[in-house]
């Protein structure tokens, strides 16, 4: 972990991906943030409270919102493009064939000359049933263009999200450039010790999302607990569990107020019991989509 510079007083620390490039522990999710106006000011919010990481995607219908949100204000904190670290996705639609369109369409509507990270979002292929055998061909297809897209500079890292172990080992046994990041769906209550180890082993640097289980984790008895004791939030604490363990977060916002307080997470340690407690909450649950079955 190490600083970035920057000209507000806090920035994110960040971690080093298999690329050479340095991706913040901590951005801004911004699944359902939606129109210019809820964008621009959850994006204002974020830059002011040390953002410096946005994650968007294809499918969240908000590429372009982000975009503009982040030429008209990267000036008003001193900072340009390269002082900021955007991941975008492939959709399930664009899985296979049509994968180079559907990245050209996010370059475009981003509009903000590359992309830092883009990730196919989902092992499967939108109209086809999870365990169609035609999944493996589309996803390879997929990767082989994002390669390319790679290889012209355009897409500066690459990646997935979603996969299961057996995804990644697919991928890793037939791609020409490995994945950078791992994005999948991480908390106390799904530790993913299974997706850790797998990453370990190929080097791949394994991110967070949904790190508050969509909001609902906030009110769990030990994390609440937990919070008192430190003197902080169920928000922050499930997130400095994360982070302490090195592990990238992406925790979404509306609320300019949630947006800071989301940040203050790099100034407080977890006790090694307290880490414990909160990582025995473990029971498999997810909150979000299960990719377990795509073929
Ligand atoms: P999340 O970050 O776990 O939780 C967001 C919810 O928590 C929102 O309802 C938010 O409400 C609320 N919240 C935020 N801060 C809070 C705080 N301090 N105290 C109490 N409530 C708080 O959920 P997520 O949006 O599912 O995941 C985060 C990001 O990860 C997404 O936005 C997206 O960028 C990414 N993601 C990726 C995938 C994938 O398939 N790759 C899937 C899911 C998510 P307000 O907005 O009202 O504050």
């Amino acid at each position: 972990m190490d600083s970035s510079s920057s000209s507000s007083s806090f920035s994110s620390p960040s971690v080093v991906l298999n690329t050479g490039l340095q991706m913040p522990l901590l951005g801004l999710g911004t699944y359902k943030l939606w129109g210019s106006e809820q964008v621009y000011q959850a994006v204002d919010a974020a830059l002011a409270a040390g953002y410096r990481a946005f994650d968007s995607a294809a499918v969240y219908r908000n590429e372009a919102e982000l975009g503009r949100a982040l030429q008209e204000l990267l000036p008003k904190y001193g900072l340009t493009r390269e002082d900021v670290f955007i991941t975008s996705k492939l959709g399930p639609k664009d899985q296979g064939e049509r994968a180079m369109e559907g990245a050209l369409h996010s370059l475009s509507q981003l509009d903000l000359g590359y992309i830092d990270l883009y990730l196919i979002h989902w092992p499967g292929t939108q109209g086809l049933p999870v365990a169609d055998q035609r999944n493996p061909g589309n996803r390879a297809q997929s990767w082989a263009r994002l390669e390319e897209l790679h290889g012209q500079g355009k897409l500066r890292a690459i990646g997935v999200s979603n996969y299961t172990p057996a995804h990644m080992k697919e991928l890793m046994q037939s791609c020409r450039i490995p994945p950078a990041v791992l994005q999948v769906e991480f908390h106390p209550q799904l530790y993913q010790a299974d997706l850790r180890s797998v990453c370990e082993e190929y080097g791949v640097c394994f991110q967070a999302y949904s790190s508050l289980g969509k909001g609902e984790l906030v009110t769990d008895p030990v994390v609440v607990e937990v919070a008192k004791n430190y003197k902080r939030t169920p928000a922050q604490v499930l997130l400095r569990w994360a982070v302490q363990q090195g592990v990238p977060v992406l925790p979404k916002s509306s609320n300019p107020d949630r947006i800071q307080e989301n940040a203050k997470i790099f100034d407080f340690t977890l006790s090694d019991t307290d880490m414990n407690r909160l990582s025995a909450l473990d029971c498999q649950h997810k909150y979000c989509w299960d990719p377990s079955e795509v073929a």
